[in-house]
């Protein structure tokens, strides 16, 4: 399985790749995991990114490519993978195209996670992550049963990422709307989309892409 997850930030594509992961085996490539990373272990990549998400805008493209190239030349990615979050706009879409063609591996499909803007904005003030074991919730769509569910013996400890707080979360959608929309025409006409209505529960959502993977491209 080579895919694109496709979708605004709060569309569920974090989510909906673990999902993935379980059950076709292949990794998650999460350009903003990996960022987080690189932060995280202090890095001078981690810290050029940090301003740009910050201020929730991209984080330059060669930054950003250099990193996908790495990442898919690991031994786990010849099986095949899930890029979650990349690319974020056309020059990343094209240089994405040619890194797989140089590598005779093309994709196979870019789900699109549907989504209108309210229920994204809602999304993002509510999702919060475990500090421990980096699990997302949502506090208000997550069951309650799975929040009072533990990691490691002890209750979660949820924080709210810095880009998720309210000031911030305008201006990623912003910038979903004016520089990675334009993907959606661009898999369209090369064929590979697949629209997939994300405004259901995480299962239900689930189904809707297994659905769509199995049936050929014109969503
Ligand atoms: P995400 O976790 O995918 O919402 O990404 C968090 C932040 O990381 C984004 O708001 C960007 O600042 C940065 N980022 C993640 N993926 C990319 C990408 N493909 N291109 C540029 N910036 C990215």
């Amino acid at each position: 399985m080579r895919i694109v997850l496709l979708g605004a930030p709060g569309s569920g594509k974090g989510t909906q790749s673990a999902l993935l992961v379980k059950a076709y085996g292949v990794p998650q490539i999460s350009t903003g995991d990996l960022l987080r990373e690189e932060r995280a272990k202090g890095t001078e990549l981690g810290l050029r990114a940090k301003a740009a998400m910050d201020a929730g805008k991209l984080v330059d493209d060669a930054t950003v490519l250099g990193m996908i190239r790495e990442r898919l030349s690991r031994p786990d990615a010849v099986k095949g993978f899930i890029l979650d979050g990349f690319p974020r706009n056309l020059v990343q879409a094209e240089a994405l195209e040619k890194m797989l063609a140089d590598m005779r591996t093309p994709l196979e499909a870019v789900v699109l996670l549907n989504l209108d803007l309210k229920t994204l904005f809602k999304r993002l003030t509510g999702r919060r992550i475990c500090e421990n074991c980096n699990q997302v919730f949502n506090i208000y769509t997550s069951p309650p049963g799975m929040l009072a569910e533990k990691c490691g013996g002890k209750p979660h400890r949820l924080i709210q990422r810095d880009d998720d707080k309210e000031e911030v979360i305008g201006k990623r959608l912003d910038v979903y709307e004016a520089q990675t929309k334009p993907l959606i025409d661009h898999y369209r006409a090369a064929g590979l989309l697949r629209v997939v209505d994300a405004d259901a529960d995480m299962n239900t959502v689930f189904k809707n892409i297994q659905k769509a993977l199995e049936t050929p491209a014109g969503g």
